[in-house]
């Protein structure tokens, strides 16, 4: 029986947009743009998570537009 690698989880290294720590994001392979609210470990503001669907992922403040 093959396992398809295609919905493996995939792990992304980025830095708080506030405090600037080390996160570790888990993305989930998606056919359609992510975007959703995560809140830093260290200073606890929220953080808005985009990926795209090639699995780009950009981190940005909430606040800013
Ligand atoms: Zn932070």
């Amino acid at each position: 029986m093959m396992m398809t690698e295609r919905l493996t989880t995939q792990e992304s290294k980025q830095h708080c947009p506030y405090c600037g720590s080390p996160i570790h994001l888990i993305i989930e392979p998606m056919d359609e743009p992510q975007q959703y609210t995560e809140d830093c470990e260290v200073c606890c503001r929220p953080m808005v998570v985009d990926v795209s669907p090639d699995q780009q992922v950009e981190v940005f403040r909430e606040d800013d537009t």
